[in-house]
């Protein structure tokens, strides 16, 4: 196979990041945009000795599973890698990544697979379902501020404010803040010279208390003539908070490290079940509230608590879980890095007036030793929710050495999910349940949870 030859192709397989994979006597491609079951013509773009990637130029037979995406830029588009092929068969991907790795890094059996494994936990609806999106600005050739999203692995912005992931709401707050721009020559920021004002918008809108929040970021310390953007903003129904975050480095960092309120409060509010979050410009929350609310019930529900429990939530952000625990828990601890994360955990554990919750500041696998060795603290439940690089083994000994009947292990990277429950399992604790929750439909993100108990 050589580079530029064209080539027709049936899809036989999925690869990792949600790309067609076909067979070429026997020369893998692969090939982005392309379904599990299409026929393809494609266009061999990099040739290696046994693969090669191709781009796809003409679908000549449609898969069953290949459906018209709603969004006319969910090619270009970096937000969305696999729109096109349809919901349910996503969810099946979904699945079957965790199954593959649970096999080939956990050393699971298929048979002992298929007796843990749950239903994948769907969307209703997967479109619509995110309530935060930060909108990038730039400037197009007849030199009109546009807005949008990044085009995959580039910086380059296709302009939509119309994105089919995000709330309604979010069109017609961009539209405002583009005719701002437009009436009052404000320009956008400039990544290559550093010099234009206007960076990103983020909007956030919360789903159950219908309040709404736009941060505008910066490259400078004031917005001009604010007052007209605002008189505008404000006639949207549910706006909450306006601010602005000044951000003058010239980083891929889309924040500032503070932010300023220019009308209403500095924060909206939001609940996921019965649980009360304050959310700033600057704070984390989970992006879809619908899912993220199956996700921690079924934290919950792997828990199994029954009131008298001491449980740790390791790696706990906000403290999100936490706090759903400590609704069925005698005392929750939240062990978390990042410091100001801590102080909105503490915040929204005060704000629903929980005393049965504590934090501590620090990585999990030095708190938990530290805390273990001196204090000999204790625990029946221990919930870990790790970034993709998974738990550490010194993080994991103390798990192991603590002995809690159950482990709940949420995680966003099923490789290292398996290499962890691999090392769990090799040390007593045996994996009870699986089961994949989606909470970001159309792209190749998948998040599961894992109950363990303690055997003998
Ligand atoms: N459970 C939270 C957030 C999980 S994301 C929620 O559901 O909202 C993973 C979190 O782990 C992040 O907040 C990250 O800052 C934190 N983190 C990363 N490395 C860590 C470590 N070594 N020890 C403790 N926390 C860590």
């Amino acid at each position: 196979m050589n580079k530029n030859d064209i080539v027709t192709v049936e899809i036989t397989d999925i690869g990792v990041s949600g790309e067609g994979i076909g067979h070429v006597d026997g020369y893998t491609l692969f090939i982005k945009d392309a379904v599990i079951g299409d026929v393809v013509e494609a266009k061999v773009m990099k040739a290696k000795k046994n693969y090669g990637y191709a781009r796809l130029m003409k679908v000549i037979t449609p898969s069953e599973y290949r459906v018209e995406p709603k969004c006319a830029f969910a090619r270009r588009c970096g937000g969305c890698q696999i729109q096109e092929m349809s919901y349910d068969r996503q969810l099946v991907f979904k699945d079957q990544k965790i199954r593959g790795n649970l096999e080939r890094i956990g050393g699971f059996t298929k048979d002992q697979i298929d007796t843990v494994m749950q239903p994948v936990v769907g969307m209703e609806h997967p479109f619509g379902y995110r309530n935060k999106a930060q909108f990038p600005f730039g400037t197009e050739k007849e030199g009109n501020p546009i807005t949008g999203f990044y085009a995959g692995r580039t910086h380059d912005i296709i302009a939509n404010t119309d994105c089919a992931l995000g709330v309604e709401q979010n069109k017609e707050i961009l539209e405002i803040i583009l005719q701002y721009m437009r009436e009052n020559k404000i320009k956008s920021y400039d990544e290559k010279t550093g010099k234009g004002l206007i960076r990103h918008a983020l909007i956030r809108y919360g789903f159950k208390t219908k309040e709404i929040m736009v941060c505008l970021v910066i490259n400078g310390k004031k917005l001009p003539k604010a007052e007209r953007l605002i008189e505008k903003l404000i006639q949207i129904e549910g706006m909450t908070s306006i601010t602005i975050s000044p951000n003058t480095r010239r980083d891929n960092v889309i924040m500032g490290d503070s932010y300023e309120i220019l009308w209403g409060q500095g924060y909206i509010t939001d609940y996921i079940g019965n649980v009360k979050y304050q959310i700033s410009p600057l704070s984390f929350y989970q992006v879809n509230p619908v899912q993220t609310e199956k996700l921690y019930g079924l934290a919950l529900e792997y828990a199994d608590l029954k009131g008298d429990e001491t449980v740790w939530d390791l790696y706990c952000g906000i403290g999100t879980i936490s706090l759903f625990l400590a609704q069925k828990a005698k005392q929750v601890y939240g062990v978390e890095i990042v410091p100001q994360a801590i102080e909105d955990a503490r915040a929204n554990a005060r704000l629903n007036g929980m005393d049965n919750v504590s934090f501590f500041v620090g990585k999990a696998e030095e708190v938990l030793p530290e805390q273990y060795e001196k204090h000999q603290v204790y625990a029946d439940v221990i919930v870990v929710d790790p970034p993709r690089k998974g738990c550490d083994t010194v993080c994991l000994d103390t798990i192991v050495k603590m002995g809690p009947k159950r482990v709940v292990y949420v995680s966003c990277d099923s490789a290292t999910l398996a290499r962890d429950v691999k090392y769990l399992g090799e040390r007593g604790y045996q994996v009870e349940k699986v089961r994949c929750c989606d909470m970001f439909g159309h792209s190749t993100h998948v998040e599961t949870v894992v109950k363990l108990e303690r055997k003998n």
